[in-house]
C-alpha cells in the first residue's frame, strides 16, 4: 500500500463533512438491471427519500443512473467526466451494478462488453466507452465504491466456468491496494438481486459516516455489512423448526424445511428470511424456494447443480431426522398438555363444541408428571395453593417453608 495517508493512487485523503450534498455515480457492467430494480424497491428507507434529503443529518443524494435520470446525452454524461477528473463540487460515491468485463478480449474483435457514452477512437469513429473505464477513472476520486448486487461483488453469473468476457468482481478489479478518498477498500452488497433496504440502509449508513455523524459501519472481512450478512440464512428460516424436529419437504409446495429438494441455507450468509424481498414481504423460504447460495462469492458454480440435494445433508438432516423424531414426539406431549386449562384437567375433560379432545394416555400423564416436577423444581408449584373447589388464598408459611 502506498502511503497512509493516500488512498493507494496517490490521491490524499479527504476529511469527513459535513456535506450538504453527495453525487451518487450509478455505473453498470454486466448486469440484468435487477439490482437498479431492487434499489428502488426500498422502503426504510426509499431511495426518494434519500434523494429529497428527507432522512434527518444526511446530505442530499444527487443519482446519475443510466436510466433513472431525466438528463440523456452530453448533458448526462458531463457529471462523469468532472468526477472524472475531479472537478465535482461535492464528493461523490461511485455504485456498480454487474460484473467487470475484461474489455481487451472484445476490444481485440473491434467490440465491447458494457459500455456508458462515446468518444472518438483514434480514427475519429465515435465508440462506447466501456463501463470498465469509468470506474478506472472514477474510483481513485470517489469518497467511497459500492458494489451492489453479486455480479458486482464478486462477479456472479457472468463469471461463471465457461464465460468469454473473464468477467470479475470491482474488488477484483480495483485490487486490494484500493482505497477510496475517505480511506475505504470497496463496500460490498452481495445478492442477485439483492435486498433494495439492504442498499439503502447501506448508503445511509456510509452518508452518515461520511457526513461525520456516525461510526464507520461494520464489515466482515470481504467488506460485507457485518449486521446483514453475519448469520446464515437458515438461522432466521421459517422452516428451521422444522429441520430441528427431522421433518422435510419431499416436493415444492410442501411447508416443511427445503433442504432435501436441494437449500444451502444452513450455510450460507443472507438476510432474506429476517428482512423479506420487498417491503418485508417474500423472502426465498418464505414463499417455497429452496436458498441456491446467491448471495456468496462461490455463487453460481459452487452451487449447481440447484435443487439438488446439497451432499452435507447425508450427515446433517438424516442425524436431525434421528433426533428430531424423539424430540418432536416429547413436544407433542408437552404441547397437548399446555394446550388445556387447569379446570379441564381437573374434570377430567375438554368442554369443547369443536370437536373431541383426547384425554392423555398413561404415558403422556406421566411425561406430563416428570415434566412438571422438573419445570417447578427449587420454585412453588402453583397447583399447590390453588383448586377450583376452594377460593384462591396465599399461604404465606408455606412460601418460607419451601424457600
Ligand atoms: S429451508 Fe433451508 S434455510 Fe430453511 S430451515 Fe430448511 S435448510 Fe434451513
Ligand atoms: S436465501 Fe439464498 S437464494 Fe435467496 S436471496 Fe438469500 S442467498 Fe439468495
Amino acid at each position: 500500500m502506498s502511503s497512509p495517508n493516500t488512498n493507494g493512487t496517490g490521491v490524499p485523503l479527504i476529511d469527513l463533512g459535513p456535506l450538504d450534498v453527495v453525487h451518487a455515480f450509478w455505473i453498470a457492467g454486466m448486469s440484468c438491471d435487477g439490482c437498479s430494480i431492487a434499489a428502488v424497491g426500498a422502503t426504510q428507507p426509499s431511495v426518494e427519500s434519500l434523494l429529497l434529503g428527507q432522512v434527518p443529518g444526511m446530505p442530499t443524494l444527487i443519482l446519475h443512473h443510466p436510466v433513472l435520470s431525466v438528463e440523456a446525452g452530453e448533458k448526462f454524461m458531463e457529471p462523469f467526466y468532472k468526477a472524472a477528473n475531479n472537478e465535482l463540487d461535492a464528493p461523490f460515491v461511485i455504485i456498480c451494478e454487474g460484473s467487470i468485463a475484461d474489455e481487451s478480449l472484445a476490444a481485440a474483435s473491434g467490440g465491447y462488453w458494457s459500455g456508458l457514452g462515446v468518444e472518438d477512437d483514434e480514427e475519429g469513429n465515435p465508440q462506447p466507452v466501456p463501463s470498465a473505464k469509468w470506474v478506472e477513472r472514477m474510483a481513485p476520486h470517489a469518497a467511497a465504491v459500492i458494489a451492489m448486487g453479486t455480479c458486482a461483488t464478486w462477479g456472479g453469473i457472468p463469471a461463471a466456468v465457461g464465460n468469454p468476457t473473464d468477467a470479475m468482481g470491482v474488488m477484483d478489479f480495483l485490487g486490494e491496494e484500493y482505497r477510496s478518498t475517505f480511506g475505504l477498500p470497496v463496500v460490498n452488497l452481495p445478492g442477485c438481486a439483492p435486498v433494495g433496504d439492504n442498499f439503502t440502509e447501506l448508503v445511509a449508513a456510509v452518508l452518515l459516516f461520511l457526513q461525520g455523524i456516525g461510526p464507520l459501519p461494520a464489515f466482515d472481512e470481504l467488506g460485507r455489512p457485518e449486521w446483514l450478512f453475519g448469520e446464515t440464512v437458515h438461522r432466521g428460516c421459517t422452516r428451521a423448526g422444522f429441520y430441528e424436529e427431522g421433518v422435510f419437504a419431499e416436493q415444492y409446495g410442501d411447508k416443511e424445511c427445503l433442504v432435501e429438494v436441494g437449500c444451502w441455507g444452513p450455510v450460507v450468509q443472507c438476510n432474506i428470511n429476517k428482512r423479506g424481498a420487498l417491503n418485508h414481504v417474500g423472502g426465498c423460504m418464505n414463499v417455497g424456494a429452496p436458498c441456491i447460495g446467491c448471495t456468496m462469492p462461490g455463487f453460481p458454480d459452487s452451487f449447481a447443480p440447484f435443487y439438488k440435494k446439497p451432499p452435507g445433508t447425508l450427515v446433517s438432516s438424516n442425524s436431525s431426522k434421528v433426533y428430531g423424531a424423539v424430540i418432536r414426539r416429547l413436544r407433542e406431549f408437552s404441547n397437548s398438555s399446555l394446550n388445556r386449562t387447569r379446570r379441564w384437567n381437573e374434570k377430567g375433560h375438554v368442554p369443547s363444541g369443536w370437536g373431541h379432545v383426547a384425554e392423555p394416555n398413561a404415558f403422556a400423564k406421566m411425561n406430563n408428571y416428570f415434566y412438571k416436577k422438573l419445570q417447578h423444581a427449587g420454585n412453588v408449584s402453583p397447583n399447590r395453593f390453588h383448586k377450583t373447589s376452594a377460593p384462591v388464598t396465599f399461604d404465606e408459611s408455606k412460601e418460607k417453608e419451601v424457600a
